[in-house]
Formats: C-alpha cells, structure tokens, sequence
C-alpha cells in the first residue's frame, strides 16, 4: 500500500471511530488544490532538462496551508499528497493555526551544481506564486532543501509579487527574517516528545541507565536528535546515512560524527567517540543492520515506509520514533504494537519544525525577533503539551498513541464542519 493509500486509511478508520459522516470524511482526506506543472532549466553546459514538480493544498479548515517543499528523484503526485495530508493532520495535533500543504520536485539536487539549483528553486517559486502567501500557503524547507534554498525561493516571490511579505516562507536563514532555533527545532522537538512519553510510561516500560539511541539519516533531522540525545544521557550507538552506517557500542559523539560526515561525505568510517575518531572505536555495518540492532530506542529520520513487512520481524528496539514522515508502515504499525513495541507517531514527533515555523511566522507579522532560548522554551512547551494529550487519550481509548494521535487531529479538524 502506497503512503498516499496508508494515510487515507489512516484518517478514514479515525472518522469513522469518531462517529463522523462520509462526506465529512472524505472532505478530511481529499486534497483541496493539486497543482501539477514542469520546470524547464537550462543547465550549466547549454542543454535543456525539464524536471516535474508538484504543490498540494490538502486542507484548509484551521488555517493557511503549511508544509515543506522536498526536491528528491523519488517525488510523485501521491507522495506530495499523502504529505500535505499528514501535515494538516499534524498542525492539528499541535494544536496550531495552519492546515497542510507539501511540494516537491522530482530531481536529483546532487547532481546539479550551486548555479542549476539556484534557478531550479527559483522557478519553483516563480509557478507557485499566483497560489502561495503568508495568508495561504507557506512553504518550508524538507528533505534537500534547506535554509538558503527558501531565502532564494523567498527573494523570488517578494520580486514577483513587488511586495515585502516576510512570512511567505519559512526555514528561511536567520539574517533573513528566519527564526532562532528553527534548523534544530525538529530534532529537538522529537527528543523532548520522546522524554515526556518515557515519562508518562515509567510504570510499563523501564528503560535502565542510559537507554541506547540508533538513528536511521544524519541529516537535519537525525543530527539534531543525536545531539540533543546525547546531551540529555542517551547513548547513541549507530547513525546511518544514504552511504551508509556506523556502529560504535560504547556511544558516539554527535558533532564529531558529523564533522567527520562532511569531510568523509558520508558517516561509514566516521567511529568517533567523545570528540576522537577512531577505527578502533567502532564498526561499519549496513544501512539494513542498523534498523535491526538490539537498541532501546530506533529513530528513522530519513524516508518513508523504511520500516515494513520485509523487516518488521526482525526489528528489535522497544520504541520506535517517528522522525520522517511515514517510515513505519500501517502493516508493520500493527504487527509491531501488536508485540509490545511503543510507536511514537511521526504526526507528533516530527511536528517541532512546523511549530518553530509557526513561531517564524509571527516573528515576520509582528516585525519582532525572538532568542533562541525563548524559541525552545515555548516550542518544548508545545510539544509536551500535545505529547500527554495524545497519550491520554490512547489510555482513555484503549488504542495505539498513532491512532490516539489521529484522533486528536481528526477531532479538532472536524470541529470546524459541525
Ligand atoms: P535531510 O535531507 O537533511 O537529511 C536526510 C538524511 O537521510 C541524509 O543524511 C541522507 O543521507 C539520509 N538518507 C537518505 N536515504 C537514506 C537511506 N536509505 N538510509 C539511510 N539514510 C538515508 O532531510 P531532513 O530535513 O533531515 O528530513 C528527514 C526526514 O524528516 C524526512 O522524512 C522529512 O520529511 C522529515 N521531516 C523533516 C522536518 C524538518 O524540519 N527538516 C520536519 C518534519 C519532518
């Protein structure tokens, strides 16, 4: 079943638990808006490649449409729509004033130079700008694309437009009306989830002394939960990226991993431990064993649908965090819960970027800029906030915190139709 498949499923069986109509249903899964168009760049040695993209306005009810642009060779139409539904059902968890929007274009950025990609971000933005705005839909950065890809998408839309319009975008950089705390909002959003669940869930689940961490990509998202982890005395034991994985039992060091990833181009290799690196210190194992090692805690942060029927019997963390969209499939969900194992969905885990957005966007309106301890302090407060609401309402309902999580979105979406 494909994500955009899994996702209707998902808030289908929720409305339906709900009590809710059909047609309120359907409204609840149907994108409102999907603009399909093509992007014709003409690259650095004179040819002409045309790349196809996407925006999807999924749904509108509780505000503007929010959500990230992803440029990646795997993008589709369904891809793009289960996405903006996720997002919608997201902002939602979280309790803030967006709906869900997502964009993507199909390429390969690795293999255009700084130039390509400038003009390819900067005709993306030029097609949706008839559609977009700080009262319709803000686009943000996802996978491969980043801060200064939205300063340029941004700069394009305040050109074409002939306006200021700070809030149009988010995930811009800092020096340009982005806000403090946005880069590592995510990961740490995901850490402070996963801290207050644990919490809520000492008396079931008792992890010993420092519970051990396997992350699944290092790159925004993966590296901020790494660091903030270990900060916090969880002992990180493998990371993986697109090359690769490393495997250094007695814990690695986030920074230092990273430090070595960007001189490396990849993680394999880089065993680094308390701020030295060295082959003496770990192992390289694939991208396959690392979702498989006996950790405490598996955190996939990279792409969806990692998790499925081809290696669900072997996982064997105990709590499983959700820090792409959509990594865990519906089947593995349910066989996975069904053994004991906690799923802390991504729809609450992941959402610490689109709260510190939120937190961008009325920096922008209000012409005001907040410190970055400021930030985190109110977007933990968010987080903890929807993390005990969510796991009340799977004790009270009797249901996993995914669905428990689900419902919370559905409900607060549907309150808008009666
Ligand atoms: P990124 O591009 O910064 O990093 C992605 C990482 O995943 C890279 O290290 C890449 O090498 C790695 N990767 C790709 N394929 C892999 C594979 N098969 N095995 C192992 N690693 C692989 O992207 P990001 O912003 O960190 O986003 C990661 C995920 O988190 C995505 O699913 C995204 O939708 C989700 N997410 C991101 C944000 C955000 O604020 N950036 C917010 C919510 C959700």
């Amino acid at each position: 079943m494909s994500m955009w498949e899994e996702t209707k499923k998902f808030i289908k069986q929720t409305g339906e638990k709900l009590g809710l109509s059909q047609g309120i249903i359907e409204r609840l899964i149907e994108p409102e808006m999907v603009y399909e168009f093509t992007i014709p760049l003409k690259k650095d040695d004179g040819s002409l490649q045309v790349f196809k993209a996407w925006r999807s306005q999924h749904n509108s009810l509780r505000g503007p449409y929010k959500g990230g642009i992803r440029f990646h060779p795997e993008v589709n139409e369904d891809e793009v729509k289960a996405l903006s539904a996720l997002m919608t059902i997201k902002c939602a968890v979280v309790n803030i004033p967006f709906g869900g929007g997502k964009g993507g274009v199909r390429v390969n950025p690795k293999e255009l130079s700084e130039r390509e990609l400038e003009l390819l971000s900067r005709a993306y933005s030029a097609k949706i700008a008839p559609f977009i705005g700080q009262d319709k839909d803000i686009p943000a950065p996802d996978v491969n694309t980043n801060p200064k890809i939205m300063g340029w998408m941004h700069e394009e839309y305040e050109k074409i437009k002939g306006v200021k319009e700070p809030s149009a975008f988010t995930g811009k950089p800092v020096c340009k009306g982005g806000s403090k705390g946005r880069v590592e909002a995510t990961g740490y959003g995901g850490v402070v989830v996963l801290e207050k669940i644990l919490n809520l869930k000492s008396q079931i689940l008792k992890l010993d002394g420092s519970p051990t961490i396997a992350i699944q990509g290092f790159g925004n998202v993966g590296y901020h939960f790494a660091k903030f982890a270990a900060e916090r005395g969880f002992k990180v034991v493998g990371v993986s990226d697109s090359k690769g994985a490393v495997y250094v039992e007695d814990g690695l060091d986030p920074e230092a991993t990273l430090k070595c990833k960007n001189e490396k181009g990849t993680v394999a290799g880089c065993y680094c431990k308390g701020s030295v690196c060295d082959v003496r210190f770990g192992k390289t194992i694939s991208g396959e064993e690392l979702l498989e090692l006996p950790v405490d805690i598996l955190v996939p942060a990279a792409l969806e649908g990692v998790i499925n029927e081809s290696n669900m019997k072997r996982i064997k963390a105990k709590v499983i965090i959700e820090m792409a969209n959509g990594p865990v499939t519906k089947q593995a969900h349910d066989y996975l819960t069904k053994k004991g194992v906690l799923i802390i969905p991504g729809i609450l885990a992941n959402a610490g970027g689109v709260v510190v957005s939120y937190f961008e966007w009325i920096q922008g309106r209000q012409g005001w800029r907040w410190g970055k301890e400021e930030v985190l302090t109110k977007l933990a407060d968010v987080m903890k906030k929807a993390a005990k609401e969510a796991w009340e309402l799977a004790i009270e309902g009797r249901v996993s915190l995914k669905e428990a999580a689900y419902l919370l979105g559905v409900r607060r979406l549907a309150e808008n139709l009666v």
